[in-house]
């Protein structure tokens, strides 16, 4: 007599684009899960929701998205997409971010997601307990951020992969003599548009993706913008109103003394010094510590080894998001459904010594742990090998790195190229 399998029940925490990637590939799969999709807001998308507004939203939640105005994005969308579902061939590469939540929204609809998800539901509480048969199962607490005091609900469930983005809690950096600071200040998370500091001088604390961006949309306006950042300078060609600074060393009443000795007034600082990873609603049992911006303990940085069926969706930065979600969805899954036998804790926490001492050798600072910049094309393809998936076409990895190569001189013009993909190894500029 043949014993009917129990369906695995998936929770996923958040309705980003790791979010409904987890919930695509779940879902493709009745026979053998259930998801469980929960969204904070009314909406699918994540940091593709631009809203306007800083602070709060109406509910009271802090406003989860960093997106400004005027972005378009730093990646073509050749490269963007899922390895499964194109964005339109059509229009320029370089998109807006009305048209990345348009694609996210398609995706939804396509793969029919949105029935899956628990909207304006907030999981308060996801805490591993002892199931009826003495397995672990995860107790979800969550309620509705619509009803003031609203009634907490409990879900239960075999597995948990925790979709809710790392760029919503900035990291405010402390300098000596801030309060003396006379001037604005503001992290990147709160700037929506240039226009209240045009005729200003402003500083931007930090070269990442955002800091450069914002630079060049202020610079069209602003009276001057310095660039301040520890890293070496940039060698792009740059608006004759932009400076380039050391890192700030300590605040003054009129601006700051720089690490080299400099003095700069400026009117405004932006903060664009990036966010803290927080899971503010995993309970102390799931054992999840935050070190140095370093999530620990996740093989590959995506399982917990003492809990493996509690995963972790786009922890990885300075990747191409997409493409890297769908990976490693596909790997939790094969985890989950008994088709990969991961190793033993002991060998998955070795593993991850291994990755974070190669790290810390190769002269990374603790805090990029996560980080993946050139490496995580071998890494999508450790993955794949692993769960024994197809590969990320070898174009995605060939346009990405190309783009990066013109963005690196040519950060005022890069976004104005066109691509479009010719086959799985080639493209071409139009
Ligand atoms: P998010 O999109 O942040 O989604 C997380 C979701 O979880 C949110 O909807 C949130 O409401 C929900 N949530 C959180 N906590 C809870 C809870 N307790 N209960 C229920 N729901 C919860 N990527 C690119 O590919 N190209 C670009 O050009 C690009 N530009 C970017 C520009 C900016 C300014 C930023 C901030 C990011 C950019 N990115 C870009 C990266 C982008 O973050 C990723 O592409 C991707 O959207 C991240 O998706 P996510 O699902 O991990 O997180």
């Amino acid at each position: 007599m043949s014993v009917a399998k129990e369906v695995i029940r998936v929770a996923v925490i958040g309705a980003g684009a790791a979010g409904l990637v987890a919930l695509r590939h779940l879902s493709s799969q009745t026979e053998t899960f259930q998801a469980f999709g929960f969204e904070q807001t009314g909406v699918v998308g994540g940091t593709w929701v631009y809203n306007e507004n800083t602070g709060s939203d109406e509910y009271g939640l802090p406003i989860h998205s960093s997106m400004y105005r005027d972005l378009r994005t730093n990646l073509p969308k050749e490269v963007m997409a899922f390895p499964d579902f194109p964005f339109e061939k059509d229009g320029p590469s370089f998109i807006t971010h009305q048209a990345v939540r348009k694609y996210l929204e398609d995706y939804a609809e396509h793969f029919k997601l949105k029935p899956l998800i628990k909207f304006f539901t907030e999981v308060e509480s996801v805490k591993p307990v002892q199931g009826q048969h003495g397995e672990q199962v995860w107790q979800i607490q969550y309620k509705d951020v619509r009803v003031k005091d609203s009634l907490v609900e409990t879900l239960e469930t075999d597995a948990v992969i925790v979709c809710n983005g790392h760029y919503s809690v900035p990291v405010i950096p402390d300098f000596p003599g801030m309060e003396k600071f006379s001037g604005q200040v503001l992290h990147s998370h709160d700037y929506r548009y240039p226009e209240p500091f045009k005729d200003k001088v402003v500083c931007c604390l930090g070269a990442g993706a955002s800091g450069q961006d914002i630079m060049l949309e202020l610079a069209k306006t602003a009276k001057q913008v310095i660039l301040s950042h520890n890293k070496a300078p940039l060698k792009s060609d740059l608006p004759a109103n932009i400076h380039q600074a050391s890192g700030i060393d300590a605040m003054t009443e009129t601006g700051a003394v720089m690490k080299d000795g400099e003095e700069c007034h400026f009117d405004v600082l932006i903060l664009c010094t990036g966010y803290h990873y927080t899971f503010p609603f995993l309970s102390p049992e799931c054992s999840l510590n935050i070190e140095d911006e370093r999530v620990i303990p996740l093989y590959k940085h995506i399982i917990h080894t003492e809990c493996p069926r509690l995963s972790f969706i786009g922890i990885c930065k300075q990747i191409c998001p997409f493409p890297q979600f769908h990976n490693q969805v596909k790997f939790v899954l094969k985890t989950l459904d008994g088709s990969l036998k991961l190793p033993t804790k002991e060998e998955m926490d070795a593993d991850i010594k291994q990755d974070f001492e190669w790290r810390l050798g190769q002269g990374f600072p603790k805090r990029h742990a996560h980080t993946m910049g050139p490496m995580q094309w071998q890494y999508n393809d450790e993955l794949a090998d692993i769960g024994q998936f197809e590969h990320i076409p070898k174009v995605v990895e060939q346009l990405y790195q190309d783009v990066h190569k013109v963005r690196v001189t040519q950060l005022q013009h890069y976004k104005k190229c066109n691509y479009r993909l010719t086959g799985p190894d080639s493209y071409i500029e139009v």
